[in-house]
């Protein structure tokens, strides 16, 4: 077999050392140009890397390029095969490597090349994280607030090849076992596929966002999936990502009831809020509400269609970046084709691949380095400096080639970039929309949950947390202004000499004290306060609670954990969460 491949002298290899990539500040890195728009837009894009680098260390660290062969130029050196096997290895050995795009050769073999390469090194994750610069054309109102990662599963689900064509002898085998063996009902002649969903792959994809969001300081990472129908699939997905965060993260993250029920809506600090959505309504809400989410970890198929929606709401696919990866092997890519009519014409957007380039930045742990790329792009796109697609969206931009534009962004970097300023803005930026996020949780929950898309199940999720209890002495004059003061209608009573809780509303101060013509100032709160508490676990069912309420023909109930109160549920809150939500399964 030819070789052709040839690892520069002066640069080292990246390392696995416990378990994490280890970086020299002069490592070798794989290249794969591509096909079509591939060596224009790699061109352009490697300059900027490199001059960021210099940049940003002082030309202390720089990558070595290695260049690696796959798709039309691989066929040409290696008598017609498109992704050669010494291109497989290097891609391994150097463990980080960043690629063009492909054309699919035409009964060449492959399916697609992008899918042999994912299947070859095992690349089992999708990483594509989608956030707008400004001056980026989007159709959204508030385009800043879309800043996510996307994981997708890459090797399950039905993406995994196994269909058997309608009328083909495997198909008749297949459906004959499921109709006869199984009792399954479905139309004759039907295609068929099958959608296997493992522990093993779910686990690792899961493990992986939340090592991410844990590496990166974000925030929650939400488990995608259709588990209301396909409840041993996507469902299971679900269940299994839970159990990944619980038994490998425990002392890191907590469940989205958790931040409600334990914590009343407020984010312990350093803690990773692990969610879930339905898969139809993440599409709403990443439209509506996209700054609740964060990292999204979902299955193939979901993930595919995801990440470009979301990519399409803030640039679309000529920017949108991503890389797949396994354990530590790292392949980073333009997300878009391979544009042939544009072919060496200088003429296309280089940041799809420029981002890619960006985020394996980051993966090595560069980010000062990733940063001014950042920052530069953001000021040379605002000046208006844009490619041809930008400038049809843009009106008043000025079209520059693909190497014009990676002169401007070079030009940007050199000297008049204050980094610390801009990481310093934009993790303020951060923190202030966790802030507000969290102030609107603490204070209205009930209408947080409803519009994040989650749907309550317990009482411990519709409750009021926190409540207001004063000592069984205070007397109701005192109460009564705490009440008006926290525009709350009942004080829970600390136990007194009987040793019970009891709770003092609104409508007892009015008959018991107000009615009957005595002076608030001259009664305690124990006196008028009803005893005994009645009181439920938060993990009742609101149905239950509801049953409760009728049963002891009252209007709240007091939510207990580990003989506390916690929180106060009323019928009011019951039947917002039943009209907004329907019964709970
Ligand atoms: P495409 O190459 O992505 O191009 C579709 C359109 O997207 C282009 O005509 C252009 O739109 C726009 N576009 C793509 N890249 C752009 C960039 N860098 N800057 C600005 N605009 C850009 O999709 P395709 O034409 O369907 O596929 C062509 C070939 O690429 C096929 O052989 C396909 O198999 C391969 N492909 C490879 C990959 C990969 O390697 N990752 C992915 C997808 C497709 P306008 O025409 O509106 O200007």
């Amino acid at each position: 077999m030819t070789q052709h491949i040839q690892y520069p002298e002066s640069g080292e290899k990246i390392k696995v050392v416990d378990g994490k990539i280890s970086v020299p500040d002069n490592p070798v890195l794989g290249y794969v140009e591509g096909d079509g728009i591939g060596p224009d837009i790699t061109r352009a894009s490697m300059r900027i890397w490199d001059a960021a680098v210099e940049q940003a260390y002082n030309g202390k660290r720089k990558i070595h390029w290695a260049e690696l062969y796959m798709g039309e130029k691989a066929a040409g050196l290696y008598d017609g095969d498109y992704f050669p096997e010494e291109t497989q290895t290097a891609l391994q050995d150097l463990i980080v490597s960043i690629k063009g795009p492909l054309t699919t050769p035409v009964g060449g073999g492959f399916r697609s090349l992008n899918v042999a390469l994912r299947q070859k090194l095992d690349l089992y994750a999708c990483v594509r994280p989608v956030r707008h610069y400004d001056g980026v054309p989007s159709p959204l109102r508030k385009p800043e607030d879309v800043d996510v990662v996307v994981f997708r599963e890459n090797t399950e689900d039905v993406y995994a090849g196994i269909e058997y064509q309608s009328g083909s002898e495997e198909n008749r085998k297949v459906a004959k076992f499921l109709k006869e063996e199984m009792g399954e009902t479905f139309f004759d002649d039907a295609g068929l596929g099958v959608k296997p969903i493992s522990p093993f792959g779910s686990k690792r994809l899961v493990r992986k966002a939340i090592q991410y969001a844990v590496d990166n300081n974000r925030e929650s990472v939400t488990l995608v999936h259709k588990g209301n129908i396909m409840k041993f699939t996507e469902g299971a997905f679900r269940q299994w990502g839970y159990e990944v965060a619980k038994e490998e993260f425990g002392d890191v993250t907590i469940t989205e009831e958790e931040l409600y029920s334990t914590y009343g809506g407020k984010r312990p600090e350093g803690k990773i809020v692990i969610k879930d959505r339905i898969a139809d309504i993440i599409f709403q809400l990443m439209l509506l509400r996209p700054n609740e989410f964060d990292v999204l970890a979902t299955m193939n198929l979901n993930g595919d269609y995801l990440s470009d929606a979301i990519a399409a709401e803030v640039g679309g696919v000529g920017i949108a970046p991503g890389a797949n990866m396994s354990d530590h092997v790292a392949v980073f890519e333009a997300t878009h084709g391979t544009a042939p009519k544009y072919a060496n014409q200088d003429k296309v957007n280089p940041g799809s691949l420029l981002f890619s380039g960006v985020m394996m930045l980051d993966y090595l742990g560069w980010t000062e380095a990733a940063d001014l790329i950042r920052a530069a792009y953001q000021k040379v796109v605002t000046t208006g400096i844009v490619t041809y697609d930008f400038a049809r969206q843009i009106e008043g931009a000025t079209e520059v080639k693909t190497s014009q534009f990676a002169d401007a962004i070079i030009e940007q970097m050199q000297g008049r970039i204050d980094l610390a300023k801009y990481q310093q803005e934009r993790e303020e930026a951060i923190e202030h929309d966790r802030k507000v996020r969290e102030l609107r949780r603490v204070a209205s929950p009930l209408e947080e949950m409803i519009a994040s898309g989650r749907t309550p199940q317990s009482v411990r999720e519709m409750m009021n947390p926190e409540p207001v209890s004063v000592a069984a002495a205070t007397s109701v004059e005192d109460a009564m202004h705490l009440m008006r003061e926290r525009h709350i209608s009942s004080v829970i009573c600390e136990p007194g000499d009987d040793g019970a809780w009891g709770i003092m509303t609104q409508r007892d101060v009015l008959s018991r004290i107000i009615s009957a013509g005595r002076r608030p100032s001259d009664a305690r709160v124990s006196e008028v306060a009803s005893k005994p508490l009645v009181t439920v676990p938060g993990d009742m069912g609101l149905q239950e609670c509801a049953e409760k309420m009728s049963k002891e023909n009252i209007r709240r109930v007091v939510v207990v954990e580990n003989e506390r109160p916690v929180g106060i549920i009323s019928d009011t809150d019951i039947f917002a969460a039943v009209e907004q939500f329907g019964l709970p399964e």
